[in-house]
């Protein structure tokens, strides 16, 4: 399991540490809080930091990395597409490895007339989903419904729009003014904490729908395992209780699975779970398995006919200059074969039982744990106290296991080709570091 050794000549670990704190402006990261990882190298699991440690990474990157780093497979398609064709889908021009996507993605999700638009990260197709969703209703003579939806501790991204439909105040706090039209719904009920309490349910849907006035609202957001939320996964038959719901009002459901898609929670898609069809499906991080930005929203052949009748244009307004790009679709099809062909989804859903079973019969009753909850390769223990959660997360780091902090939660989520060693071993790090930030 130890990555070959590196073949290049080290960088200076001091001399990238001191430019990356005075030039890069760190995203989503503290001030202050010592040094980041620069990272120079990543084989499998494994990644390398510029001063020569190797960690196993139990992130999966940022949630996307799911076919682990250096995949020869990706790369091969990756740099057989570069030298072929750099070009985009946009403006009247397509291109091959984007139209094949596109019907490959339609097959797996079962609507054969299918349609997908490609952008480049997951923030971005919410808000392609957002503008979808509001012009649809415009053209159907329904130019008042704009009203979205979403669940109080969502995330959804960090652009404007995205961002005030997210829960958190630390997505939106300060950019105002924010764009009008989003209204947050309470969250079902999921955590240890919430069982103190009674939590609303999908009723709690149709009494915002109902309070809007149902004709004034466009759509409903939902991630079927809140992530950046605290990795909790919603109640049993929720997604079919909102999906009923929608239906009765009109309102369009739109499934973000830019986290949960492409085999995290155990499935090709956790929708899948409770038998529904979105309405629109906005997917990122595993569908180029991060190899290049890349992310799409799917709808149906229904909706996206809708813009033929669209009177300025007579076609969908919205894309970016690279939406499409050859690279990102090349990569994703090779990203969908393997996964296919190395029996992944199987592997993650056998890989994540052995994980959430770990990490609940070793974390669950140790002091300072309140939870461990997760669905397949996406697992949440959360801590009583967030200076809990950071000194664990730290003491694994410093045991070369990197796992996710978000807030007094911390994530696990290994790449799916991850083998039952590599979860050993996470599992044993984890219980190792909370005795050791509780002793
Ligand atoms: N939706 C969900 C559920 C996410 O977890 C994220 C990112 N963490 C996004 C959307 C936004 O994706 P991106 O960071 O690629 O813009």
């Amino acid at each position: 399991d130890t990555p070959p050794a590196p073949t290049a000549p080290r960088p200076a670990g001091e001399e990238l540490a001191e430019l990356d704190r005075r030039h890069l402006l760190h995203p989503w990261t503290p001030y202050g809080v010592g040094d980041q990882l620069v990272l120079v190298e990543g084989s499998g699991v494994e990644v390398t930091d510029a001063h020569g440690n190797t960690y196993l990474d139990g992130r999966s990157g940022q949630f996307n990395a799911t076919l682990g780093y250096s995949h020869p497979r990706v790369v091969a398609a990756l740099t057989e597409q570069a030298g072929k064709l750099m070009t985009y889908a946009l403006l009247g021009s397509s291109n091959e490895p984007a139209v094949r996507l596109a019907a490959r993605l339609a097959e797996l999700l079962g609507e054969p007339d299918g349609r997908t638009l490609f952008c480049n990260s997951g923030s971005e197709a919410t808000e392609a989903a957002i503008r979808i969703v509001r012009m649809y209703h415009a053209l159907r003579g329904q130019p008042q419904r704009t009203t979205v939806l979403s669940l109080a501790d969502s995330y959804h991204g960090t652009t404007l729009a995205a961002a005030a439909m997210s829960g958190s105040p630390l997505a939106w706090t300060g950019c105002g003014p924010l764009p009008e039209g989003f209204v947050r719904v309470p969250t079902p009920g999921s955590t240890v904490r919430d069982r103190g309490e009674v939590r609303p349910g999908a009723e709690a849907l149709e009494e915002a729908i109902l309070a809007q006035g149902a004709e004034n609202v466009a759509a409903f957001f939902v991630e079927p395992v809140l992530g950046v939320g605290g990795i909790r996964p919603l109640p049993a038959g929720y997604l079919r209780a909102v999906r009923e719901i929608c239906d009765r009002h009109g309102v369009l459901l739109v499934v973000d699975e830019v986290t949960t898609g492409f085999g995290r929670t155990g499935e090709w898609f956790a929708h899948r779970r409770e038998g529904i069809r979105p309405d629109l499906l906005t997917l990122g991080k595993g569908l180029a398995a991060g190899y290049v930005p890349f992310a799409a929203v799917t709808t149906t052949a229904e909706i996206a006919e809708a813009f033929a009748a669209d009177p300025m244009l007579g076609g969908l307004r919205h894309g970016h200059t690279t939406s499409g790009h050859a690279l990102g679709a090349a990569v994703s099809l090779a990203v969908l074969e393997t996964i296919e062909e190395e029996g992944l989804i199987e592997h993650a859903a056998a890989m994540g039982e052995r994980l959430c079973g770990g990490l609940t019969d070793r974390l669950k009753d140790l002091e300072g744990v309140s939870d461990v909850r997760g669905v397949g390769l996406f697992a949440g223990i959360e801590f009583d106290t967030f200076d809990r959660a950071t000194q664990v997360m730290l003491g694994c780091l410093r045991a070369g296991v990197i796992v996710r902090s978000e807030g007094p939660v911390l994530a696990v989520a290994p790449p799916l080709i991850v083998n039952a060693a590599q979860i050993d071993r996470i599992v044993d790090t984890l219980h190792r570091a909370t005795t050791a930030a509780t002793g």
